[in-house]
């Protein structure tokens, strides 16, 4: 939400005649953008004065409205072409206000509009779309009659920014009016093009974001400004809030109002690292490591760091498992006592990964939105080590497990500690299990909130296992020491494969959106 900040706007008149001087304008701190006002809670007509008012009642950072001119050229506040079955651009003004909007109010101006936007308003920017003209060459007539009221109204700080459809209608803009602020809808375009053209930035369709996630960072590189429409699902606006869009064009702008008080970075919390998978390919090497070979709890799967078994692709982190034949490199010999050297092959092979050496903190809160693999045997989890494990062993070290799931058990997952007092060897684990519908189908977001205090294990922004620091000894709270993430599915094993292994079930796929590590904001 990088431009919110540094966009405070004083509109005062600086005259001696203070009795008529606006108050202050200052866009609000959220993302949130009412598509064609705020129209859907109250039953208002979309584009009325009615719902400009309630975006602003709403103290939503932008109202959003689409601008057409009529064939007498009034420009007129209206999203169709059509109005009640009279064609607006071949329409004269008086023939088209002749109908009233479903409340009552007539046919709404751009200048009733803009008036209204500069009434009474000190948060909520107005967000101008023009729409292309039929006409081919009336799309630079249109703009510049928009841009010439705005200067006559003098509401070019209210107006937040221009967007079209029509490339030539934002260019034309950025031309007569070099401040202006402009944003291409079409979806067409790379970062990159846009920059070049010196275009403010992108509101896109989220799908076509979705398909190019790399745009996303992009942009960000650039410093374009994101906005994205139109944002009516609860995963859509999760995914946005997510991606830090710095706005987020809704229907439903009281949903993304709510989310965006309750997402971490609204409140203590700043995000500290994170990888959203926006790229395509292997994991990226400055965040993740693999491990290599067998290696605990007499697991069946051979890790390996290829492609295959771990990769990002359309902005999710694939880590795939297969039954298959794979040479084992450490092989020593048939009789070797270590069991990870006396396999010539191993018969399933799957990846982990981690951020040992690249990535550790201590506290904080770490959210893991992810899709789990399903069968009997499969054991995938997202889990932390503490850093001193080399020097001091496990479970010295102490192990927090995010998020476990055995495919035996389909429909629960556990979040557990393990330390030098409590550990499963002994039985004195401290865990418990919730039940969770079909992991295998959704994605569900599984977190820890980490302090000095305690630790609690969240599934969907719900707690279900609390653990205090008793505060005695490190051997029951190792936790106030640097751990690392581990993500991996294991097959068999001793957890994972207490009910055996079901061959019939590979490949399959451990799904993750995104990794992010928020830790408390620093005080001042
Ligand atoms: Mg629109």
């Amino acid at each position: 939400m990088r431009y919110f900040f540094i966009l405070i706007l004083c509109v005062g008149l600086f005259s001696c005649n203070t009795a008529t001087q606006k108050p202050s304008l200052v866009f609000a701190t959220n993302p949130v953008i009412a598509h064609r006002g705020a129209w859907k809670a109250k039953e208002l007509p979309k584009n009325s004065i009615a719902s400009l008012k309630e975006a602003i009642r709403l103290n939503c950072t932008g109202s959003e409205f689409d601008v057409r001119m009529t064939a007498d050229e009034v420009l007129v506040v209206a999203h169709d072409a059509a109005y009640n079955d009279l064609t607006i651009e071949t329409s004269t003004y008086n023939e088209l206000s002749k109908f009233k909007l479903s409340n009552g109010e007539k046919l709404p101006t751009l200048k009733e509009y803009l008036l209204v936007g500069m009434t009474n308003n000190t948060a909520t920017g107005l967000v101008c779309e023009i729409k292309p003209s039929k006409f081919k060459d009336h799309n630079a007539l249109i703009a510049g009659k928009v841009v010439q009221l705005v200067k006559e109204l003098k509401a070019e700080a209210y107006v937040s920014y221009y967007i079209s459809f029509s490339y030539e209608i934002i260019k034309h803009i950025k031309a007569i009016e070099p401040k202006a602020k402009v944003l291409y809808l079409d979806g067409s375009k790379k970062p990159e093009a846009l920059k070049k053209d010196s275009i403010t930035g992108l509101d896109y369709l989220i799908y076509k974001l979705k398909i190019h996630p790399d745009w996303i960072t992009e942009a960000k590189d650039l410093n374009l400004v994101l906005n994205a429409w139109t944002a009516n699902k609860s995963e859509d606006i999760d995914w946005l809030l997510a991606n830090d869009f710095d706005y987020i064009t809704t229907d439903e702008p009281e949903l993304v109002l709510e989310k965006f008080k309750n997402f971490p970075v609204a409140k203590e919390y700043e995000l500290v690292w994170s990888d959203e998978f926006n790229y395509t390919g292997n994991p990226n090497p400055l965040k993740w490591n693999y491990e290599v070979g067998f290696k605990r709890n007499q697991e069946q799967q051979y890790y390996t760091d290829s492609l295959k078994n771990s990769r990002v692709e359309k902005g999710i982190l694939i880590l795939e498992s297969y039954k298959e034949k794979v040479a084992n490199s450490a092989f020593k010999s048939t009789t070797d006592p270590d069991w990870r050297k006396n396999q010539k092959y191993g018969s399933y092979t799957s990846a982990s990964l981690h951020t040992n050496g690249l990535a550790q903190w201590t506290y904080g809160r770490i959210d893991i939105r992810a899709k789990l693999p399903k069968g009997v045997g499969l054991w995938p989890a997202f889990w932390m080590l503490g850093e001193n494990q080399p020097e001091v062993g496990w479970p010295e070290c102490g192990e927090i497990d995010i998020m476990e799931h055995v495919g035996f058990n389909a429909d629960s997952i556990f979040g557990t500690i393990h330390t030098k007092a409590y550990n499963h060897m002994i039985g004195t684990q401290r865990g418990k299990t919730i039940e969770i519908e079909k992991p295998y189908e959704t994605f569900h977001i599984y977190s820890i909130i980490w302090t000095p205090e305690s630790i609690d294990f969240l599934l969907d922004d719900e707690v279900y296992n609390h653990i205090e620091n008793d505060h005695k000894t490190t051997a029951e709270w190792p936790f106030d020491q640097n751990f690392y993430i581990k993500i991996n599915t294991a097959i068999g094993g001793m957890l994972g494969g207490r009910k055996g292994i079901d061959d019939t079930i590979f490949p399959q796929q451990l799904l993750i959106d995104y990794v992010r590590v928020y830790q408390k904001k620093k005080e001042l």
